[in-house]
This record gives C-alpha cells, sequence and structure tokens, in this order.
C-alpha cells in the first residue's frame, strides 16, 4: 500500500492540505519517506485559499447542473472568498445565486472526492472540446490569477461520488484541494454577487458573467465576516461623503475627478493647516509647481520610458498650421503632471548648492493627475486627480541615516495626530536583477531604513525584492477603526534622480557631491487620506476636524437671541458653530444634529437663559444639565486645541 500525505500527517477535518517539501500538494498525494510532510490547516491563508478555490469548483459544477449550456472561466480564490467566471446566454439573477447555493449544499452534503489525474495534452483537448476556455489555457503559462494552469503538469480534477464511485463532474486545475466536499461547511459559504468580467481581465476579450462567493471555516467566521462587510458598507466613504455633504463626483467632470462641498472643504482645510504647521516645524520649506509641463521633463525623468501608462496623453501647443494643412512649426507636447518629483529637483539644481544647505526639505501640497483605467477608479482612494502631501529631501549620504530616522519618527507622529495609532512597517528591498546604484548604496540605504523602523519598536514585514528600480522604500500600513489595513506613508530612497537631473552640491572639501534624494508623502494624498480618516471615524470626526463642530438648539423660539450671543462667544474663539432656527421641533434638531455627526449641542431653554447656562449634549447622547455657558466655551475650546479624539 503506498503511503499518502493523509497517513503521515494524521490530521482531523481542520488539515485540509498537505506542504510536501515545501509545495502545497493533495492529502491524497503518495509520498516517499525521505519526503518532508507537513499539514496545512484551514485556518491558515493557505488552508483557507484551499477550502475557497474547492467551494469555487462546487460553485462551477451547480452553475452548469443548472446551464448546461454554461461554459467555464477561471475559478481563482481571492481575499475573503473566491469567484469563477462563466461564459453564460444571460447573466445570473439574484434567484439564480439563491438556487445555487442550494445545488451546492446537495453536492457538499453528497461528499463527493476531488481525484487528482494527470493528463497529457491530446487527452486534455480532447476533453475539454465543450470547453473553449479551459482550452485557450493549455500551453499558456497562466497568469496570477489562474488556477487552472502552471507547473510542469496538467491536470484534471475529478469530482467521485464517495458510494458509488461514479464521476460526476470534472475540471482542468493544477489543484490542490480539499479531500472531498463535506470538507465544505455548508452554512459557513455564500455567494455574494454577480458581476459582468471580461476573459482574463482583458477588454478586447468576450465578457463573461462572474460570481462571488465567500468561504470559511465555521458558520460563526462566516457571520463575522457578513457583520464586518455591513460595517465597512456603512463606512463607505463614497456613501458618507453624499450623507454628510461632504464631496461628489459630478458625471460633467469626469471618472475619478472630485469636487468637495463647503463641509468636505473645512475638512480638509484643517488636515491641510495642521499639516503645513508641523512641516513648518520640521524643517520644511514650502514650494510651487505649475500642472503641466513640456515632455522634455519627463523624459529626463525617465517617466515618459516607465509610467506613460499612467499618465494623461499629450497635449500639442504653439504649433503653426496653415490652413492649406502646412505645417510652419511643430507643435510642443505638454503633459499633465503625474508627480512632482522633477519639477523639484530642478528647484534643487536651479542655482549651486552648498552642504551647509543640506539636508533641503522641499514640500508642496502638489496636484498631479494619474490616469487610471475606469475600472480601478474608486472613490476618493483611486482618483485620477488629487493632490499630494509631497516632499523631496536632498542629504548626503552621510546624513542619510539620520534623516531616514526623523522622518520615519515625524510621520509616524504625524499619522497618530490624526487618530491613527496602529501600524505596521513594510520595507521593499532590492531587486538585483533591474536596480540602478551601487551595492554599497543598497545596502547602505536598506539598513538605514531597516534600523530606522527598528528604533519604531513595530512589526517589520519584508518586500524582499518589492523596491522600485531607483531605490529601497518603506511604507507604514495603518489599521483602522474595523482592523483593516491602509498602505499611509511611503519613504523612497532614490539613487536615480539626483543622476538624471546632475543634481550636485559643493562639499566642506570643495569639491562636487551628489546628494541622494528621498521621496516621501505622508497622507499618500490629502483625497486619499480624507477617506481613509472619513472611514476610520465612521463620518464622526474628532471635534478639531469636524465640519460644525457645535450646534446650539433652542428649546423655543424665544431662546434664539441668547444662543446666538453664545455662538457669537464660541466663534471668537475660533470654534465652527451654527444655531438651528429652523421651524422644526427641539427633539427634531437633536436628532438632525446627531445624523450629521455633531460632536457637541448646546441645548438653552428658560432655565438655562436665567442662569447663564446651557445643557451640553454629546455625540453619544449623555448629557450635563446646568452647565455655565463659561465653562461649556472652555471644554469645547480646550478639546478642540488638544485634538481629543471625542
Ligand atoms: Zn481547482
Ligand atoms: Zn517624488
Amino acid at each position: 500500500m503506498t503511503t499518502t500525505a493523509l497517513d503521515v500527517v494524521g490530521g482531523d477535518r481542520s488539515t485540509v492540505v498537505a506542504r510536501i517539501n515545501g509545495e502545497l500538494r493533495d492529502l491524497s498525494t503518495p509520498v516517499a519517506p525521505e519526503d518532508v510532510v507537513e499539514a496545512v490547516s484551514v485556518d491558515s491563508p493557505e488552508g483557507l485559499a484551499v477550502l475557497r478555490h474547492s467551494t469555487a469548483h462546487v460553485l462551477a459544477q451547480a452553475v452548469q447542473q443548472m446551464f448546461p449550456e454554461a461554459r467555464l472561466g477561471i475559478g481563482p480564490p481571492i481575499k475573503d472568498g473566491f469567484y469563477y467566471d462563466f461564459d453564460m446566454p444571460r447573466p445570473f439573477t439574484p434567484e439564480d445565486l439563491e438556487a445555487l447555493e442550494k445545488a451546492m449544499v446537495a453536492i457538499i452534503k453528497s461528499g463527493q472526492r476531488f481525484e487528482r489525474r494527470v493528463v497529457d495534452e491530446g487527452e486534455a483537448v480532447r476533453e475539454l472540446a465543450a470547453e473553449p476556455y479551459k482550452l485557450r489555457l493549455i500551453g499558456s503559462e497562466g497568469g496570477a490569477d489562474v488556477m487552472e494552469v502552471g507547473g510542469l503538469e496538467l491536470t484534471v480534477y475529478d469530482n467521485v461520488d464517495a458510494k458509488t464511485g461514479q464521476r460526476c463532474w470534472g475540471d482542468l486545475c493544477r489543484g490542490p484541494h480539499v479531500p472531498d466536499t463535506r470538507y465544505i461547511v455548508p452554512n459557513a459559504f455564500k455567494l455574494m454577487r454577480t458581476a459582468a468580467a471580461y476573459w482574463l481581465g482583458d477588454q478586447r476579450n468576450e465578457q463573461l458573467q462572474r460570481v462571488y462567493g465567500t468561504a470559511w471555516p465555521s458558520k460563526d467566521d462566516l457571520r463575522a465576516h457578513l457583520t464586518f462587510l455591513e460595517e465597512a458598507e456603512k463606512r463607505d466613504h463614497r456613501r458618507l461623503g453624499a450623507e454628510l455633504d461632504l464631496f461628489s463626483f459630478p458625471e460633467q467632470i469626469g471618472s475619478g475627478l472630485a469636487v468637495f462641498h463647503p463641509k468636505g472643504g473645512v475638512i480638509r482645510r484643517v488636515m491641510e493647516d495642521y499639516s503645513r504647521t508641523r512641516h513648518e516645524q520640521g524643517g520644511y520649506e514650502f514650494v510651487n509647481s505649475p500642472h503641466i509641463t513640456k515632455g522634455q521633463l519627463f523624459e529626463q525623468s525617465g517617466h515618459l520610458d516607465w509610467y506613460s501608462d499612467g499618465m494623461y496623453p499629450p497635449m500639442q501647443l504653439d504649433a503653426e498650421i496653415d490652413a492649406d494643412g502646412t505645417v510652419r512649426r511643430q507643435g510642443v507636447d505638454y503633459y499633465l503632471k503625474p508627480m512632482n518629483c522633477p519639477m523639484h529637483s530642478l528647484i534643487f539644481g536651479a542655482r549651486g548648492r552648498s552642504y551647509r544647505e543640506l539636508p533641503l526639505r522641499l514640500f508642496e501640497f502638489g496636484t498631479v493627475y494619474r490616469y487610471e483605467k475606469s475600472g480601478v477608479v474608486q472613490g476618493l482612494t483611486r482618483a485620477r486627480g488629487f493632490t499630494q502631501d509631497d516632499a523631496h529631501i536632498y542629504c548626503s549620504r552621510e546624513q542619510m541615516a539620520a534623516e531616514l530616522d526623523s522622518l520615519l519618527t515625524f510621520t509616524l507622529n504625524l499619522l497618530r495626530d490624526y487618530g491613527l495609532d496602529d501600524f505596521y512597517l513594510e520595507l521593499s528591498t532590492r531587486d538585483p536583477e533591474k536596480s540602478v546604484g551601487t551595492d554599497e548604496e543598497w545596502t547602505e540605504a536598506t539598513e538605514a531604513l531597516r534600523a530606522s523602523a527598528e528604533v519604531q519598536g513595530l512589526d517589520l514585514v519584508l518586500d524582499e525584492g518589492g523596491a522600485a528600480f531607483y531605490g529601497p522604500k518603506i511604507s507604514v500600513q495603518a489599521k483602522d477603526a474595523i482592523g483593516r489595513t491602509w498602505q499611509m506613508s511611503t519613504i523612497q530612497v532614490d539613487f536615480q534622480t539626483p543622476q538624471r537631473f546632475d543634481l550636485e552640491y559643493q562639499g566642506p572639501d570643495g569639491t562636487r557631491h551628489r546628494p541622494v534624494m528621498i521621496h516621501r508623502a505622508l497622507f499618500g494624498s490629502i483625497e486619499r487620506f480624507f477617506a481613509v480618516l472619513l472611514e476610520h471615524y465612521a463620518g464622526a470626526f474628532p471635534p478639531w476636524l469636524a465640519p460644525v463642530q457645535v450646534v446650539a438648539i433652542p428649546v423655543t423660539d424665544a431662546h434664539n437671541e441668547y444662543l446666538d450671543s453664545v455662538a457669537g462667544r464660541l466663534r471668537e474663539r475660533g470654534v465652527r458653530v451654527e444655531v438651528d432656527t429652523a421651524d422644526d421641533r427641539m427633539q427634531k434638531k437633536i436628532r438632525t444634529a446627531q445624523k450629521s455627526k455633531v460632536p457637541y449641542m448646546l441645548i438653552a431653554g428658560d432655565d438655562d437663559v436665567a442662569a447663564g447656562a446651557v445643557s451640553f449634549r454629546y455625540r453619544d447622547g449623555t448629557q450635563k444639565n446646568g452647565v455655565l455657558v463659561d465653562d461649556a466655551i472652555t471644554e469645547i475650546v480646550d478639546a478642540i486645541a488638544k485634538r481629543t479624539q471625542v
């Protein structure tokens, strides 16, 4: 009898696959005594992906039972779930999804084994004659998303009924899978939604129908995931942006281009003002640069070589063409800038620089435009036009380590001031195949970044070989209130741009030296950071950021005048306050203020007027009555000045 991986690892139902000599394989794989075999649990990321992908097989089987004319696309696991693409005569309806879930439960309960079978290309072509998309994958390398092919062998996975031994269904796939369908928990998976999708993501290809699903080790895990999604949906910045009247994306302007409404404008201004102040204190100098430039600049910087896909097409200016079409003067191509770096480098190079000026830190709220495909544009987090809090630091190599160190501290402290405080760091290191700069420079910069990260005492994740070709990078990943990770700040060392722009400074020894350049954006972009904060706070911004900090609510019209004077005093102290003098009843006004997530309400009736007091109501619904106006003002002004979180 042959020994299988399952025999070696034993394992209960939480073991879904094995790692054999480092590779994920089915538990039924025969193993030799010298093989290193490890159990992979459904609770690990790899095990979970196998569970989800196996569930995708069951979905595909159910689809072909219900729609025999459906043709199979691909069905990989993805974050939190899986999808499968089908060529269908019509799109799926919500009723279809319900019926498919039932059919899937029946398949799961019938306990079909996933049996691996190696086929040669001729057999595969014959077997898959009715599956044109699968056929196209044979002989291809497959992409990162493609589960079907890859590796040395072509394999088909047959679904075999445990009792009858009959083959029920099969799919071209490289695997691995769970041993049988009963490993999938019937009430721990769900079909989530459908979408149109192009074959292999290319819009020149056929349009297929994609079904997204999610699958978990237990019913409780599924429930927790659905609750999380609901919470994320409530916090969706696009939804809150409309509800709280903060910003919009007018169709007339175009996809990915936002306008900020007055309340969003206030938040944005406060964010910028505070950042400006901190940068001023941090020794940055403020510069400005235009939004468009001749193409020549981006040739020099290299962007036109390696970034042109992300740039808007050029506009040709200053051409002279006669009525008969004779070109008298060739035009010049101008581009919208996708990055500010080349312009800042021109500022550095505008005159001779001395070592005494270094580190030179140039800061700009620089608006850039990047061409994102319409499919990936997403609210403020992935827009086509946005403003970076961008700075470029030029320093000597000797200064680099200390500069990176203080920069990372500066970055984390700034993010903390905005209310994010759960971080980890990611260090992207050199890909030796493609990089400029010497070994020595890379080692020095990478070690400096690593050392500065270690000083912070935060988890450091290595992104081996993930750096851009021009230098290593550290990025700050922040967790929000519901545990989602957002990539925030990036700090990028660059050995290349100073070369391309021939930047130099005069050293203490009187000779010329090449500076090191550090790129850094702490918010990433104001728009994106705005969205992250909006979702983090679910719209309930801390007092210092709230667009309206106080709403004053009179019990009746008779108290309007009194609250006007209180509001006047608050305004004198710089507080953003409104008096609600609408025709509504007081309770309605309180609800309105709650809905707009105002931090403080000051309510006044006859007793309050007589006592020079107010009822002080907080966003969480708690209320203190008979608070002297002076005390209320002091409390509010203090909370704003201290940037308290509530
Ligand atoms: Zn598969
Ligand atoms: Zn830059």
